[in-house]
């Protein structure tokens, strides 16, 4: 068959899904600067593709804007069409960046950090997934059976990622039941926000061709292990040298890096809004699930929203470079550039007012009353999505980083996603976002 080849210029949504406008490959020149036409009200296109409450209405018109450091170009090499698409920004038609685009809004937030304190970003997404054949046998939790019946989609998605761009570090059978993990190398600034679209875009373009079913959804069922989202940052300052590490700071931590921390834990309670952002996201967020249940910090800690990370202190390796600290409360059903945003503005909050952070916990949380908890400095993250929608509607200081109408499109977007929900029992709500993650 005769075919023409597209590409898409794509935008990664309020809902986390990637969506965009495909055009002719011989265009691509010329759309590298004028981009393709797009409209607000697709913003508020939610995961299970209900229209929430629109501001804009039929109205107005934006263009996305390719980014040509954000390109996919995969071949798969199995006669399959070639993965090809760019990550951009949207801009109003006059190149104004959107108030909306949440890639402009993590590359503003980067660059305040870098005009502020002379820090870079340097991070990493680790990703849990499962998949959905039940049939199959994976054998125990990191066992090499169940390595080795994926070890096939293992070597097709490391191909495709480091094909897009990223930098593949691990690809591991995780403890729960069908459960695999993807991570990569860090990288500066935006691009690792881009990699983590590709990640995951990678993941679901593998498992298309292979015909092998994934879901990056937070929880299955009640009580089902959690896929979660875990970033790993640390910071480089002018002249790309470690600036994270402070062996004589608590727990390691940099002045810097001690007051990023703090601020984000700080205000992790309003942006677990964009981190956690679905209905079941906060089936995971519980204690003793390995996710994140307080707004804590941990040394070394799997239970803690922010825990610092071991590293191979050995012969010939570098503490400094090695050191990073990992945000543990999100998951795939956040767009990676918001759950970035949100994470680095609340730290440049922590490092303008010099925060500290709670004392590191390594304890069993859950069994401590509201009181010592409070007394110590941290509290239990909202419960619910309505909560935390709630708290992030009332939070001037939170409300105030982001340009308006940002917040209240993005209330809404929820909402509206939450309405969709209404009439559907539990079982039917889990396995809507398993179909739409
Ligand atoms: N599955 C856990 C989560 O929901 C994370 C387990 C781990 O990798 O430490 O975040
Ligand atoms: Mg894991």
């Amino acid at each position: 068959m005769n075919r023409e080849e597209l590409v898409m210029i794509c935008c990664s949504d309020l809902s986390g899904h990637v969506k965009g406008k495909a055009f002719p490959t011989a265009d691509l020149e010329k759309r590298r600067s004028s981009g393709i036409g797009w409209v607000p009200t697709n913003a508020q296109i939610t995961a299970f593709n209900n229209i929430a409450d629109s501001p804009f209405g039929s109205l107005g018109d934006l263009l996305l804007i390719p980014d040509s450091d954000a390109e996919a170009r995969v071949d798969f090499g199995d006669g399959s069409p070639l993965e090809h698409f760019f990550m951009g920004n949207i801009t109003y038609t006059d190149g104004r960046p959107w108030e909306c685009c949440l890639r402009s809004c993590l590359i503003n937030a980067l660059e305040t950090l870098k005009a502020e304190t002379g820090l870079s970003l340097f991070s990493a997404f680790e990703m849990e997934f499962q998949f959905l054949d039940d049939e199959t046998d994976y054998g125990p939790g990191f066992g090499l059976p169940g390595f080795r019946e994926k070890k096939m989609f293992g070597e097709v998605y490391v191909a495709a990622m480091r094909a897009a761009g990223v930098e593949p570090d691990s690809f591991l059978r995780e403890w729960g039941e069908q459960q695999y993990e993807v991570t990569m190398h860090p990288q500066i600034g935006v691009k690792s926000a881009d990699n983590a679209v590709m990640m995951r875009e990678m993941a679901r373009a593998t498992s298309q061709r292979l015909n092998d079913p994934i879901t990056f959804t937070p929880i299955r069922y009640p009580n089902a292990v959690g896929n979660g989202v875990h970033i790993h940052m640390s910071f480089l300052d002018d002249d790309g040298n470690p600036a994270t590490y402070d062996p004589t700071g608590p727990g390691g931590l940099s002045k810097p890096a001690r007051h990023f921390v703090a601020g984000l834990l700080k205000h992790l309670p309003t942006i677990i809004a964009f981190a956690s952002p679905s209905a079941i996201s906060y089936e995971r967020l519980a204690p003793h699930r390995w996710s994140a249940a307080y707004n804590n910090l941990g040394y070394r800690d799997r239970e803690a929203s922010v825990r610092i990370c071991p590293v191979a202190d050995l012969p010939g390796l570098d503490v400094a470079k090695q050191f990073n600290f990992e945000f543990r409360a999100g998951d795939s059903t956040a767009s990676p550039y918001l759950q970035l945003a949100s994470a680095v503005l609340a730290g440049i909050d922590g490092i303008r007012n010099e925060m500290e952070p709670p004392e590191p916990t390594e304890e069993d949380l859950s069994i401590l009353d509201e009181a010592v908890i409070a007394g110590r400095g941290f509290e239990r993250l909202p419960s619910s999505l309505e909560q935390a929608l709630e708290r992030l509607e009332n939070d001037q200081v939170v409300r105030s980083w982001f340009p308006d109408p940002f917040i209240d499109v993005y209330l809404k977007h929820k909402r509206g996603e939450m309405a969709h929900l209404e009439n559907m029992s539990p079982d039917e709500i889990y396995k809507a976002y398993e179909n739409a993650y």
